[in-house]
């Protein structure tokens, strides 16, 4: 009995074990069929792209467990997100969400792109009233580039100037291209040179001559006179003819000119009339003087017009020149200085220094003389220092209406004698036998002055005339040597 009993409880508990052990094994079996795990909700795409600097909104997510057997349980799980979207920085974003749950850790991602699609913005500039002149071109008149994200691109555009147009191109950091042109006017067109005043301009010797220039205008209507060259110069002082070129040349060496022929015409000058009747044209040098009034006495005795040729070594005595002006005599420029190698030096110099003696005669006389004679002569050789210098000089005088006068006879006066009985055979002795004589005396001399009457004298008593130099009187030049 004890025996039976024992086995019939033995047998109880395993078939309780047994059915426990199903139990079990059904309920795992159950559960690995159902295979619960974390599910997400992800609202919207898994990868958004957005435009930078605007905002991001998530779209939301959520996470359920979810199983084979049962399906979704209604409870949301808690869910963790991790990472950030800068929406002021292009690139791309991962945000994580996370969620835990009995069943362990589950995650899933989404990638947010933040991009600039903008493309940047070039803005030109134009100022007013502007338009590309013939000479420099095109020059840039501004722009300014910006970008929604990358800013100020100014420093990154290129810039492609053609003929007609200039192309403006620039990528922002993204890569978005913008391209803008900017038409260009025809500036190519040569300009045109307009001469002020005649092509052809005539003045006389000694008259100021003012260049009254040259307008150039290209064929945008630009002035360009400011860029002109000029280039020849007008002498007024020499006649011939004169040419001014006006030019202006591009960077490429073309270029347009245009010339102006500016004639300077010798002043008209009074035909030479060969006096009538034996004639002696008394002539004295250098003075006024200490003698020169006792000259004057003697000439004014006899009722004889005489020529001086002044200088301005007397100060003392100038007057003078004023005196010997109203006593009817002629008043001609010799130099002021008498000093050759400064006289001489140029035709500046010599002009200078004969204007110099003009301005003293005019003081004295209240008029200016045509009449001159040159220190030494026209034929004089203590010039050659400067070559050529009384060849220009008797131009450029004879020019200016100024009339020299040498002298056919000398008296001998200026170093080859002081004797006043052989001054008055060299001056008699010249005279004779001509029809009008040029006689060359000084009036600083005295024992030149003293055979002034003697001369008079024998002159009048030989059928001659005593005259003073004027404009038409025969010039006795010696002809040049330098
Ligand atoms: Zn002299």
């Amino acid at each position: 009995m004890k025996n039976k009993e024992k086995k019939r409880s033995r047998s109880r508990a395993l078939i309780t074990i047994a059915v426990l052990s199903w139990l079990i094994l059904m309920v795992c079996l159950t559960f690995m069929m159902d295979a619960r795990r974390v599910s997400f909700h992800v609202s919207g795409e898994e990868e958004i792209t957005i435009e930078q600097g605007t905002a991001y909104t998530e779209p939301g997510v959520y996470a359920v467990t979810d199983g084979r057997l049962f399906g979704e349980s209604k409870r949301q799980l808690n869910i963790r997100r991790n990472g950030q979207v800068d929406t002021g920085t292009v690139g791309s974003y991962e945000i994580e969400y996370s969620a835990d749950s009995i069943f362990g850790r589950a995650s899933t991602r989404r990638v947010v792109h933040v991009v600039d699609s903008q493309a940047p913005v070039i803005e030109l500039d134009y100022i007013e009233d502007y338009s590309p002149n013939w000479l420099e071109g095109y020059v840039e008149e501004g722009y300014r580039a910006y970008d929604s994200y990358d800013g100020d691109l100014t420093d990154k555009v290129k810039r492609q100037q053609l003929a007609d147009r200039v192309i403006y191109s620039v990528s922002d950091s993204s890569g978005n291209e913008t391209q803008v042109e900017r038409p260009l006017p025809d500036y190519s067109q040569m300009p045109s040179l307009n001469i002020v005043g005649e092509e052809y301009v005539e003045i006389y010797a000694g008259e100021e001559y003012t260049d009254p220039g040259c307008i150039a205008i290209d064929g945008l209507g630009n002035d360009l006179s400011a860029y002109l060259q000029t280039e020849g110069a007008v002498n007024s002082y020499s006649s011939g003819d004169y040419f001014i070129t006006y030019s202006l040349m591009g960077a490429d060496g073309q270029g347009v000119s245009a010339t102006r022929c500016v004639s300077v015409l010798p002043q008209p000058m009074p035909e030479t009339v060969e006096p009538s009747g034996k004639t002696i044209y008394l002539t004295f040098d250098d003075g006024p003087g200490p003698y020169t009034g006792r000259l004057l006495d003697i000439l004014s005795a006899y009722g004889v017009p005489a020529t001086f040729f002044v200088t301005a070594a007397y100060p003392d005595y100038y007057d003078l020149i004023g005196r010997a002006h109203r006593e009817g005599h002629t008043i001609g420029v010799h130099t002021a200085s008498h000093n050759y190698n400064q006289i001489y030096a140029s035709e500046r110099d010599w002009f200078q220094d004969f204007s110099k003696m003009q301005q003293i005669v005019h003081e004295q006389t209240g008029d200016y003389t045509k009449i001159f004679r040159f220190p030494g002569g026209s034929s004089n050789t203590v010039s050659r220092f400067n070559p050529g210098i009384m060849t220009r000089l008797d131009k450029m005088a004879t020019d200016l209406g100024y009339k020299y006068f040498d002298w056919n006879v000398s008296s001998g006066d200026a170093g080859e004698t002081n004797d006043t009985t052989e001054i008055f055979e060299n001056i008699i002795n010249g005279c004779a036998g001509r029809s009008w004589s040029i006689v060359l005396q000084h009036d600083i001399k005295d024992y030149s002055i003293a055979a002034v009457e003697q001369v008079i004298i024998w002159g009048r008593n030989n059928g001659y005339t005593f005259r003073a130099l004027d404009m038409t009187s025969p010039d006795a030049h010696h002809g040049l040597n330098n």
